[in-house]
């Protein structure tokens, strides 16, 4: 198995640039479509500020947008306030919340909803472990992820249970969808390989992955390093791309790591996510 986070020397490494204007959508590059707007790369919900100009069309953006909005409202959700993103401006000062509080006539223990600052807002990030992309080890294509997928957790207590008994830590959590979520990562990674190399140059593999219209190829392409990382204190976000050198051609590969700085009691960092974004002539 290939040490991602360790390339061989016959690995390129990039680094994704940003501000770049793109004139066609990167999704659908040959329909054409006007008006564009402009690609965030990492979600701007999330705290990502590399942006790519006139890069998605009014189609495209609606489904990016349901998958910036799915990490954003179910998978990070309070932990962006914690983490203070430094582009989310309409931060709140506090969140809400239900705590148990004894009735004065009754006595009884009943809910009670209170606003907290958010400093002290309980709450949990679970990100899922997902097999190596088949495509590295060139296995053959899998269908779909496995339904009992291992999630890492990050617990932050906040200080409310000094002062209150919490009943709901957030809004109520769906089961994890693991394919929305691999989604907005094949978004992330294609749209900063667009912004490393161009729309042209690239066999690319993932907009109709991204753009929902083919379903069974995420685990083969989309998945996780399978060694846990300490976290890298000075980064919010990292995204690398590496080429991997097969006998034909080569694969561009993307690490993707998401809260890279996340501090936890075990020092142990949030996942790195592989992706494989397109495939290239070897010159
Ligand atoms: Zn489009």
């Amino acid at each position: 198995m290939p040490m991602l986070m360790n390339p061989s020397p016959d690995n390129e490494l990039y680094q994704a640039r940003s501000f770049l204007r793109i004139g066609h959508c990167i999704y659908c590059p040959n329909m054409d479509r006007k008006p564009l707007s402009d690609e965030h790369i990492v979600p701007y919900s999330l705290g990502g500020v590399d942006i790519l100009r006139a890069a998605s069309c009014t189609d495209c953006s609606k489904i990016t947008s349901y998958l910036e909005g799915y990490c954003g409202r179910f998978v990070f959700n309070e932990y962006r306030y914690i983490a203070g993103s430094p582009s989310y401006r309409q931060r709140p000062s506090t969140l809400p919340i239900h705590v148990w509080r004894q009735a004065k006539a009754s006595k009884l223990y009943l809910p009670h909803p209170i606003s907290i600052p958010v400093e002290d807002y309980p709450h949990e990030l679970s990100l899922p472990h997902l097999p190596l992309p088949g495509i590295i080890n060139d296995l053959p294509p899998q269908a779909s992820y496995s339904r009992s997928m291992q999630m890492s957790r990050w617990k932050f207590p906040g200080r409310v249970g000094e002062m209150y008994t919490p009943i709901t830590p957030g809004p109520f959590r769906n089961e994890f969808k693991a394919d929305v979520f691999a989604r907005e990562l094949a978004k992330i990674a294609h749209s900063a390989a667009v912004a490393t190399h161009g729309l042209s140059k690239l066999n690319w593999l993932l907009p109709d992955i991204i753009l929902g219209k083919q379903k069974d190829h995420l685990p083969y392409l989309i998945g996780s390093d399978q060694i846990a990382y300490r976290p890298s204190p000075n980064a919010l976000h990292q995204i690398i791309f590496w080429l991997k050198r097969r006998k034909d051609d080569g694969l561009v590969v993307a690490q993707i790591r998401l809260y890279a700085n996340l501090q936890s009691t075990n020092n142990i960092g949030t996942p790195i996510y592989v992706v494989a974004v397109a495939t290239a002539p070897l010159s």
